[in-house]
């Protein structure tokens, strides 16, 4: 029997509630002693409020059910994310990165066919948005939820109020014994092996514990103000540093799509709650002051004149070395941030504490398998940042020098290099994705969605049409089979309220 743990989580947002929820569920049976401590006066971030489809997982696993909590944090169903204006290629001002459904198994082989031959120079349907059903879902505001026993599944993501999230998740968390104490830490004390000895509060206590998990977001209090842990920045790849945020009013129909449009110097959210609709404008201000940037989200939201008000953030994208370092396990912006465009920080958060708890336990609560992990952690923080990075890299537009430097800039990684090597020169990425396993982090659907939604394609007038064995897959029918497999699908007000 391994002696009992104490466990300390430093922070109170999304990050800590998350992993106070994941730690008390698996370890339950094992009788841990878990805190949580915030300082309310510092206050969390209060942005993150898109999903992927992995936060249902983290819900069925915490035991919180649908109707539960959605309702509670004003959360929507998502089925996925549209580009707007991130291409100037004709025909493909945007496109739909959808959430995979299981009828997609039937129509995917399709758009492969079709964009792999027009890469080819055949003149072929080549835009994604005609062959999932999660775009068709978007198009139609359908929620994306079956009834039991459906023959087929779907997945989905949230959008919700991260305030509100935080609150249900503390709830959730003290059901499960997590205690939960308000105390802002002043000081960390090391020991001589360097590992973390004892917090020091603001009211001259000491907290103690074997297991401290930082998620005190970009201050990154203990991993990399006390541990020193380096932290490796990607702003050469990634420019955006700064976001503006504002609130306005939700419309009758309720979308279930984050829609992302890009602006002069970065692009622009707008994440439907059922409560609100939040916008922010992200950013890098290299290019472009506060000032500027909220007034071109407001302009863009039509708000010029209107009386609300914004917040301003900074953020800082990049990774710490290690995420677990000695006797500490950073969580959320504390270990990094790769910028919000694919809404991925929240399943980086539920990876980190779901394979620690693995690495930890087979060990034998020890920290032998920490290498390992943080090399595990770090590859997921790449290969997500690579994928943001190609949004920036293949984009078309002139408008600004921000557009033109992304699409100019040479400082992406060989594994992303690699891969637009092989879309460009007609070669199946497919293979390329799975020869450096990174189809295990976003799938090769999403990959093949963005650079054909970019439509990096020959030129229209460089294309030929093709044979019958090219011409094998009708648009036509495609539709059709989507039309009907989404009839079974309410509109996603309706299911709100159900
Ligand atoms: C512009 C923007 C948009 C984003 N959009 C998305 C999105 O759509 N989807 C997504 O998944 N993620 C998104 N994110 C990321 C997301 O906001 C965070 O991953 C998430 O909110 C978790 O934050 P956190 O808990 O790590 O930090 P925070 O929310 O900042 O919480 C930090 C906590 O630490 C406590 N604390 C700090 N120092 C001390 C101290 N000394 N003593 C005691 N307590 C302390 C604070 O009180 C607070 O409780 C976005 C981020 C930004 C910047």
């Amino acid at each position: 029997m391994h002696p009992k743990q104490r466990i300390v989580i430093l922070g109170g947002g999304t990050a800590g509630w998350m992993a106070a929820n994941l730690m008390a569920t698996k370890w339950a049976h094992l009788d841990f002693d878990i805190t949580l401590i915030e300082a309310p006066d510092i206050g969390i971030i209060g942005v993150g409020e898109g999903s992927t489809p992995p936060l249902k997982g983290f819900m069925d696993t915490i035991g919180a059910q649908e109707s539960e909590w959605m309702a509670d944090c004003n959360a929507t169903y998502k089925v996925g994310i549209s580009f707007k204006n991130w291409s100037t290629k004709p025909g493909f001002s945007r496109y739909f990165h959808p959430f995979l459904a299981q009828p997609d198994e039937f129509t995917a082989p399709a758009f492969f066919h079709n964009s792999f031959l027009r890469r080819k120079g055949i003149d072929l349907e080549g835009h994604p948005d005609h062959f999932f059903l999660a775009s068709h879902l978007a198009e139609h505001k359908l929620a994306p939820v079956v009834p039991e026993h459906f023959p087929f599944e779907i997945n989905y993501g949230y959008h919700f109020d991260s305030a509100l999230l935080g609150k249900f998740l503390g709830r959730k968390a003290a059901t499960k014994g997590v205690k939960y104490r308000q105390a802002k830490v002043v000081d960390v004390a090391l020991d001589e092996q360097g590992n973390i000895a004892g917090l020091h509060t603001e009211q001259g206590e000491t907290i103690r514990a074997d297991l401290y998990v930082d998620c005190t977001g970009f201050r990154a209090q203990l991993i990399q103000q006390a541990l020193k842990v380096p932290f490796r920045s990607y702003a050469e790849n990634l420019f955006n540093d700064a976001a503006v945020v504002l609130q306005t009013e939700q419309r009758p129909e309720i979308a279930c799509q984050t829609v992302s449009t890009a602006l002069k110097y970065g692009w622009a959210w707008a994440i439907p709650l059922t409560s609100r609709i939040g916008n922010g404008y992200v950013y890098s201000s290299s290019f472009c002051d506060a000032d500027h940037a909220e007034t071109e989200l407001r302009a863009h939201l039509g708000l010029l004149e209107a009386d609300v008000q914004a917040r301003h953030l900074k953020m800082k994208v990049g990774r710490v070395e290690q995420h677990w370092a000695k006797n500490c396990l950073a969580v959320g912006l504390s270990q990094g941030f790769v910028e919000p465009l694919e809404a991925t920080a929240l399943d980086m958060v539920q990876e980190t504490v779901a394979r620690f708890i693995e690495a930890f336990e087979k060990g034998g609560f020890t920290d032998t398998h920490r290498d390992d992990y943080n090399r595990r952690i770090s590859s997921r923080f790449e290969a997500v940042r690579d994928y943001i990075v190609c949004h920036y890299r293949v984009n078309s537009r002139t408008d600004t020098d921000y557009w033109l430097e992304n699409a100019r800039n040479e400082k992406v990684s060989a594994s992303l290099r690699s891969i637009l090597h092989a879309w460009v020169s007609g070669q199946n990425i497919t293979d390329e994705l799975q020869r450096q396993k990174l189809d295990i982090y976003f799938p090769n659907v999403s990959w093949n969605c963005l650079l054909a939604g970019y439509g990096i394609y020959p030129t229209q007038a460089q294309l030929k049409p093709g044979n019958a064995l090219a011409n094998k897959y009708k648009t036509a029918d495609i539709h059709e089979f989507i039309r009907r497999c989404a009839l079974n699908f309410k509109p996603h007000r309706e299911q709100l309220s159900a």
